[in-house]
Parts: C-alpha cells; sequence; structure tokens
C-alpha cells in the first residue's frame, strides 16, 4: 500500500494494494479478467498526477478496456481521448497522449483519480462498493496539501466526493456546469466523458471544455 499523509498515527491509505478484497464482487470479477486477459493490468487503479496539484479529476472507474487493461487513469479508451486532449488544451498536461501508460504524458498541477478504483461489471459499481472505495478517495483528496479545485464527471463521482469531503448530496445538487463551494475547494461539475455520453449528445467536446475553461480561468 501506498501511505502518504503524515497527519495522524494510522494514516489512511492512498492507494489500495493490488489484491485488494474489500469488495467481493469486483475481486471476483479482476480474477476473472486476470484469467481471460493475462497481459492486462487487472488490478486497482492507482491516481495519476502529482499529489501537490491543486486541481483533482474525479472519474467513476476504471474502463474494462481503458484504465483496467492499461493501468492508468482514463488511458486506452474513448473517454481517454477527450480528457486528455482537453488537459492538454487547458495546460493541465503536457507531452503528447498516446493512449498508453508509457507514452510520456505528465500532468501539470492536475491529478486525476476514480471514484471506484476496480472495473466493476457493465461499468456500474454497486453503493456498497462505491461507499467501501471512498476510503482511498478521501485519503487521496486529504493528501493533497494544495487541493482547491476538484472536476467531478458524473453524478457518482458528485456524490461520493461530497461524502468524502463530509457534505451531503443535496447541498450541491450535480449539474452541468455547476460550480459549489465545498469549504476553500472549489467542485466543479461535469457530466462524464464516457462515448456514451457524447455520442448520445448528452456531452459535446465544448460542453466539456468549457467546464476546463472555467478551472483555468478561476485559477489564474
Ligand atoms: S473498488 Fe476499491 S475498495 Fe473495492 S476492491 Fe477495488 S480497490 Fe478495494
Amino acid at each position: 500500500m501506498t501511505t502518504t499523509s503524515t497527519n495522524s498515527l494510522e494514516p489512511s491509505p492512498t492507494e489500495p494494494e493490488q489484491n485488494c478484497p474489500l469488495c467481493p464482487r469486483l475481486a471476483a470479477f479482476r480474477a476473472e479478467a486476470r484469467t481471460r486477459e493475462p497481459t492486462w493490468h487487472n488490478a486497482p487503479v492507482a491516481s495519476f498526477g502529482d499529489p501537490n496539484a491543486r486541481v483533482l479529476i474525479v472519474g467513476l472507474a476504471p474502463g474494462l478496456q481503458g484504465a483496467n487493461r492499461t493501468g492508468r487513469p482514463f488511458t486506452g479508451d474513448y473517454a481517454g481521448d477527450l480528457l486528455y486532449a482537453t488537459l492538454l488544451d487547458y495546460g493541465f498536461a503536457k507531452g503528447k497522449y498516446q493512449a498508453r501508460p508509457d507514452d510520456g504524458l505528465t500532468l501539470v498541477d492536475c491529478r486525476i483519480s476514480n471514484a471506484v478504483r476496480c472495473v466493476p461489471p457493465q461499468n456500474k459499481p454497486l453503493p456498497a462498493e462505491i461507499k467501501t472505495c471512498r476510503t482511498f478517495l478521501a485519503a487521496t483528496m486529504a493528501t493533497m496539501p494544495k487541493l482547491n479545485s476538484i472536476v467531478l464527471l458524473g453524478r457518482i463521482a458528485h456524490d461520493t466526493t461530497l461524502k468524502a469531503l463530509g457534505l451531503k448530496a443535496t447541498a450541491a445538487p450535480f449539474a452541468h456546469g455547476a460550480v459549489h463551494e465545498a469549504g476553500n475547494i472549489r467542485l466543479y461539475d461535469s457530466y462524464h466523458c464516457s462515448r456514451y455520453n457524447t455520442n448520445t449528445g448528452v456531452l459535446t467536446p465544448k460542453m466539456f471544455r468549457d467546464v476546463f475553461a472555467q478551472v483555468r480561468k478561476d485559477l489564474s
């Protein structure tokens, strides 16, 4: 386990162990995937980016053939194509995104994590799994000393992050483009940049870019 907090005698880990057993259904799904695709990552996907960043992006969970395959958040599937292109455009990343973890892309003042660290069947984690994995999300936020902006991709990321911050979801209802204040942290809501959302027109690249334009504007 990776532990970076220094604020308590028994700090919570920010990253689960590779065989985290806390969600039996997801552990079994991982085990099946290891048998079927032994060259894939098939394990909890660690956060990507500098803990000293001011911006954290919270997604839902690794995609089966995206982060679950490659081991880096949003890397290797459509959602990553849109996310990393947008981050590069707004100065939150540098290098060239090539959909693989060794492409040399680095994040700038930005970190990416997920509400649930293991791939769930049909991209649908259960409420109990979201709650269990919130421990790692909360620890991740707690160990980012300069964190002041969180981009929440979708309602599940929104709701679990609010809970991790000790707030009720009703205190800041999810809506694409909404901005909420949570103490000294500003929360930015966006529909998830999934292929489904873009194919159905729920989210356009412009709508997504506008969220990051707002973050960049507020930071400066
Ligand atoms: S989703 Fe999170 S808590 Fe559940 S098994 Fe994976 S790493 Fe552990």
